[in-house]
């Protein structure tokens, strides 16, 4: 397990197309202090995906390679494609206080917070099945095949939606961002964390860190 450190962890997770990479841009304009972690991924690039900006668009030998090499936090298989999260850059942001976002899937998220309990966990519902299978359509950039998939195995991955800390059900847009910047909010004023992030002012008052 490691240690908590000023910056905060955060994983979000939902099934294809309930939203939640709109929901994680939203709140990154309205709080530009969340990094996101770039991820890699051998899936190949959508159109106007750019690597570096989306993912790290990289080969299945590349990704091998980096696992061997202990490169990745976590990383799972997922649609038929590998996705990881780069160990050092996490461990350097959380080292620098910032607060980091990761976009995972569920099993990611558990390995994540096996390391990390104090990770905030949060799961984005969509309202219904046929909302999901509508905003899947309306993207366009997935084939018939991709799409049928990923609808199969939303249900399997909504499943695991107890696990996290949170739940936000993605019906309204502006609604959802709403809640997805409170949650940030208020984790950060946790105890704990208002310990490692205010300790000069918790001394000074004479609160005890525990
Ligand atoms: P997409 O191909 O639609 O960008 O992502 C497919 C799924 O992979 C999403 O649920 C997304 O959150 C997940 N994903 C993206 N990056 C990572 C990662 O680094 N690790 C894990 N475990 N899942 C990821």
């Amino acid at each position: 397990m490691l240690e908590q450190k000023a910056g905060r962890l955060f994983l979000v997770t939902a099934p294809s197309g309930a939203g939640k990479s709109s929901l994680v841009a939203a709140l990154l304009k309205a709080d530009p202090t969340v990094h996101l972690s770039i991820s890699h991924t051998t899936r190949a690039p959508r159109p106007g995906e750019e690597n570096g900006r989306e993912y790290h668009f990289v080969t299945v030998e590349e990704f091998e390679h980096l696992k061997e090499e202990n490169a990745f936090l976590e990383w799972a298989y997922v649609h038929g494609n590998y996705y990881g999260t780069s160990k050092k850059w996490i461990a350097e942001e959380l080292e620098k206080g910032h607060d980091v976002l990761l976009e995972i899937d569920w099993q990611g998220a558990l390995q994540v917070k096996r390391l990390f309990p104090d990770v905030v966990g949060v799961f984005i519902l969509p309202p219904s099945v046929e909302a999901l299978r509508s905003r899947l359509n309306k993207r366009g950039t997935d084939s018939d095949e991709v799409i049928a998939r990923r609808l199969a195995g939303a249900g399997a991955e909504m499943v695991h939606a107890g696990e996290f800390d949170y739940v936000i059900i993605n019906d309204d847009f502006d609604r959802a961002t709403g809640d997805l910047i409170a949650i940030v909010r208020a984790s950060r004023l946790s105890f704990k964390t208002q310990a490692v992030r205010e300790r000069k002012t918790f001394i000074h008052l004479g609160i005890p860190l525990l």
